[in-house]
């Protein structure tokens, strides 16, 4: 494939300043499980630097190399010159979609992604896998043990798929327990409403709980991170300027999501539209309104838990929340503001836990490889549960923990708490 000839490229101080330290080699989960150059952000940056001055061609196998890349951000945050391969690679899909669009991608991320409608519609088969009984059937009968190995993970990543999606059940506006003392804007993923609604449900009565009045805009569509990611850029920014006019007719102090991929999202539309002169400044408004829900949590006067939750209690850090958002502690400090909760630090809780948005699907033995090092560090804590606030993650973790056979709940922080404050676990 010829460069393109579409504006814009990469600038050359996004790959020209490497100094080939390999600082960023021994935080890169792809280069850790396979030791290969062409897999580590330095090789990364190499390719795409030969392939953006003409002396490699840029085909699809150094584009392959750029989906390989899991996007966990480690490399951005070590790199001593300020390099970013981890956008590089992101920026390198862009480049190859802009040469030579693919029409799937049209499909998926310009139809389905902005169509709340159709993504439900999309995915009834897997809630009436789970309504109709016929999940509870195959595992009864151990047919899933049955599956080629690939689709057994596939079938063990599903969470308990809800009845409904979750727009289709809550309010618009769901009042605060006892004074409102602020308004604000829920935003709910296309994961959480169609695979994790219980948790998102937890969420916003967490805070109505927490005296907020919670408006959920029913027409919000897909935050744009996976068309960003496959290189969709246009699509990516057709989604935040549907966004930011949904919150803004919502007429919010803040917006809180329990999603790390959407949060980190919704936190970079003024990037996204920072060109463009209609839209950069309420994309930059936007943006800094928007926190994650233990951020936002934690930022506020909260009621103390009464009920007690008796559990050795762990926490996997998404890549989008820790080095995307820089939130950490927050998670952490919601646990523990549990009684009986016993809180284990989990080790390497901030590596990749290998999902990375669809690497299971796209690159799987390198994403099962980086999955059973997070489970041999979850084993080594003795924990009952883990806890994480991203969806994909959750889903990872769920299949590695069936694949080796060990017994933990999966679940959001702000589940235990929601259980902490209604059940009398
Ligand atoms: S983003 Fe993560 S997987 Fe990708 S090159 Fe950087 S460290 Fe490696
Ligand atoms: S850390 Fe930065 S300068 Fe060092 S090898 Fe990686 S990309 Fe190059």
């Amino acid at each position: 494939m010829p460069i393109p000839d579409l504006p814009p490229l990469p600038s050359e101080a996004e790959y020209l300043n490497c100094i080939r330290c390999g600082l960023c080699l021994a935080v890169c989960p792809t280069y850790r499980e396979s030791l290969h150059e062409i897999a580590s952000p330095r090789g990364r940056l190499m390719l795409a630097r030969k392939g953006l001055q003409g002396e490699l061609d840029l085909r699809s196998n150094l584009y392959e190399q750029m989906y390989a890349c899991f996007d966990c951000l480690a490399c951005n945050e070590v790199c001593p010159v300020g390099i970013r391969p981890a956008d590089l690679a992101v920026e390198m899909r862009r480049v190859q979609e802009q040469a030579g669009p693919q029409f799937w991608k049209k499909v998926v991320f310009n139809r389905f992604l902005q169509n709340p409608d159709w993504l439900e519609a999309a995915t009834l088969p897997v809630r009436l896998y789970e309504r109709l009984g016929i999940r509870g059937l195959v595992h009864a009968l151990g047919l899933q043990k049955i599956l080629p190995r690939r689709l057994r993970d596939m079938e063990a990543m599903l969470p308990r798929a809800p009845r409904r999606p979750l727009r289709q059940i809550l309010p618009e506006v769901t009042s605060a327990g006892g004074e409102s003392k602020r308004r604000v804007g829920f935003f709910l993923g296309c994961a959480q409403n169609l695979m994790y609604a219980d948790e998102s449900a937890a969420a916003v009565r967490v805070l109505a709980r927490n005296g907020s009045t919670v408006v959920t805009p029913k027409d919000v569509v897909c935050c744009g991170m996976p068309a960003r990611s496959y290189g969709r850029m246009e699509d990516a920014r057709a989604q935040a300027r549907r966004n930011i006019e949904l919150f803004e007719t919502a007429d919010v102090e803040t917006v809180v999501t329990d999603c790390a991929t959407c949060g980190a999202t919704l936190k970079s539309y003024g990037a996204f539209l920072g060109d463009d002169p209609v839209w950069a400044e309420r994309a930059a408004a936007f943006s800094a309104k928007i926190r994650d829900v233990s951020e936002f949590l934690l930022s506020i006067p909260m009621e103390n838990p009464a009920k007690r939750i008796a559990a050795r209690v762990t926490y996997h850090d998404p890549c989008h929340l820790r080095r995307g958002q820089g939130v950490w502690k927050q998670p952490r400090e919601l646990l523990k503001m549990i009684g009986g909760v016993e809180f284990v630090e989990l080790p390497e809780a901030d590596v990749c836990c290998g999902m990375a948005g669809t690497q299971i699907i796209t690159h799987y033995e390198m994403s099962i490889k980086v999955l059973m090092r997070k489970l041999d560090n979850l084993a080594k804590t003795g924990a009952d549960c883990v806890a994480s606030g991203c969806p994909v993650c959750r889903m990872q973790l769920t299949t590695g923990l069936a694949r080796a056979g060990l017994s933990m709940r999966v679940t959001h922080p702000v589940v235990l708490l929601d259980e902490a404050y209604h059940s009398d676990l």
